[in-house]
């Protein structure tokens, strides 16, 4: 089995205590790694040394375009060593192989891409000033070391998407990856060695939350947490940010996605961009679409469409590149998704398909869950208003949009929506009227690096990604520089 060590100041290293613990292929319950386990006093490590590298200036005072240089350099040995890497994320998190292949490791590369561009393009401001005594400029500095925590379900896609905006803009990092898929963000180090970065600039910690990410919240010499998870950790980040001083926050957490069939829609397209939104990564995806807003005229052939063709997805081997859907992450999750679906269905939900675990070979030993539709459901069912987290769609029918626009909006989430019809006009209103960071029209699930994503209401703070993303990461200084003949001061001192 290959072990992994803690990655602080370009070295890997035990954690202090030698724990150690396993990391297992879920597709499988079984032991694939041994994993270095970070406690306070390994975190405390990785924060010295993330803090060196940003009083040192090594790297805060590099220009823009050295930082990109770095970057630059390391997504080319992503892209290198992108087969293996896949190869791993799909291991520890039971994702598909086409899956790690298509979407998460392009998706790593080009954050680090996108944002060593982006580190050549911060500018600053100058704001005139009446009267002319004045030169007001702003500028945007780095705010020194950044804690990322991150989840299971994209590992390396979102290590590298609050990674990446974070160095390019000149702070160091101490990551925290999920204790059950850190391989590929530790991995990731040896490329930013390979790529020349200097010592300290990224730290990988992992281990649980308890244990290494309440360290990193903690820790006095964080100046920012960028944290992606879930609602009841989030709320933790967020009270644990005010101690012992304020940190800047920027929180992603999860999502309830309504999805609005209107009746003039193209059923084929619409019913395709669904199953990618509830199907994709197991529905372990925040973004994913799990409330169907169906109107009444095209219910029973849409409805029939759409259980034929998510009866055919190909459920297997995640190493396998015809397999379309994977395990979920642990048996935990798999029993807690199991447990609400059943309560659903005894509080008047109707399943239409799936709502047992998957256990056809190769899949019986793994926590591998049927793709699971439940309609008669109400908007205000737990079902309809709590993240299941899993491949689990409730579908309300209705009559208006209006009222389908009021449902969709009637949530604590606020992460992302979807509406499909050939209606331009009624495609621009109603994303208008949609409460989410994230409006899709006609398409679904796929966001960019270079665009905006965050969430509203309970599916978080700020933004990741895009400029937008960027300049998180960047405090904002207004610099005032007297330029006037003579100074004249307002209490008249002579
Ligand atoms: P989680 O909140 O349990 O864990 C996320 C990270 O926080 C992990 O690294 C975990 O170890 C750490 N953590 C847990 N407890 C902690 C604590 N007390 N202190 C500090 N750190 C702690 O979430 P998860 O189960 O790993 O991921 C699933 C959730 O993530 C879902 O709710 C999903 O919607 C959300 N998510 C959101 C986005 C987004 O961009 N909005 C993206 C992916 C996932």
């Amino acid at each position: 089995m290959q072990k992994f060590k803690l990655f602080i100041n370009n070295e890997w290293v035990d954690a202090l205590s030698g724990k150690t613990y396993e990391v297992l292929d879920p597709a499988k319950n079984e032991p694939i790694a041994e994993v270095a386990l970070a406690d306070t006093k390994d975190v405390d490590r990785a924060v010295r040394a993330a803090k060196e590298a940003f009083d040192s200036g090594v790297w805060s005072e590099l220009e823009g375009d050295e930082r990109a240089e770095y970057m630059l350099k390391a997504a080319q040995l992503m892209k290198k060593r992108s087969k293996e890497l896949a190869r791993w994320e799909t291991l520890q998190s039971g994702k598909p192989i086409t899956e790690s292949e298509d979407v998460d490791m392009p998706y790593s590369v080009r954050a680090m891409e996108y944002f060593a561009n982006q580190a050549r393009e911060i500018k600053g401001e100058v704001i005139p000033i009446p009267g002319k005594y004045a030169f007001d400029y702003v500028t945007y500095e780095p705010y020194g070391v950044v804690g990322s925590i991150v989840p299971w379900n994209f590992p390396l896609h979102l290590a590298t998407r609050t990674l990446c905006p974070a160095i390019a803009t000149g702070n160091t990092v101490v990551l925290k990856p999920s204790s059950l898929t850190p391989i590929t963000a530790i991995l990731l180090g040896e490329i930013l060695v390979e790529a020349g970065f200097p010592p300290g600039v990224v730290n990988v910690v992992s281990g649980p939350g308890e244990t290494t990410g309440s360290a990193i919240l903690s820790h006095p010499d964080i100046n920012m947490i960028s944290f992606t998870g879930s609602l009841d950790v989030g709320g933790k980040v967020l009270e644990a940010s005010a101690r012992p001083r304020i940190k800047k926050v920027v929180l992603e957490l999860g999502g309830k996605g309504p999805f609005i069939a209107e009746p003039d829609c193209n059923i084929g397209a619409a019913v395709n961009s669904l199953i990618e939104g509830f199907c994709l990564n197991q529905g372990e995806v925040c973004c994913a679409s799990t409330r169907l807003f169906l109107h009444q005229d095209i219910y029973q052939e849409f409805m029939d469409e759409l259980a034929n063709k998510v009866n055919s997805l190909r459920i297997g081997d995640t190493l396998d590149h015809a397999t379309q859907m994977g395990s979920l992450i642990s048996k935990g999750e798999l029993e807690r998704v199991d447990t609400c679906v059943h309560e659903a269905v005894k509080n008047g939900a109707n399943l239409v398909c799936g709502g047992k675990q998957f256990t056809d070979p190769p899949c019986q030993s793994g926590n591998y869950y049927q793709p699971t539709i439940l309609d008669n459901v109400t908007n205000d069912m737990k079902c309809a208003q709590e993240e299941i987290f899993g491949p689990v769609l409730v579908v309300i029918k209705y009559r208006e949009l209006k009222e389908a626009i009021k449902q969709a909006n009637d949530s604590n989430f606020g992460l992302s929506a979807t509406i499909w019809t050939e209606d331009l006009r009624t495609l621009y209103w109603t994303a208008r009227k949609l409460n989410a960071g994230t409006v899709w029209m006609n398409t679904n699930i796929k966001s960019k690096i270079e665009a905006p994503y965050g969430g509203n209401k309970d599916s978080g703070l700020g933004r990741e990604n895009g400029t937008a993303g960027l300049k998180e990461y960047l405090k904002v200084k207004n610099n005032i520089l007297f330029v006037g003949e003579k100074y004249d001061n307002f209490y008249g001192f002579k």
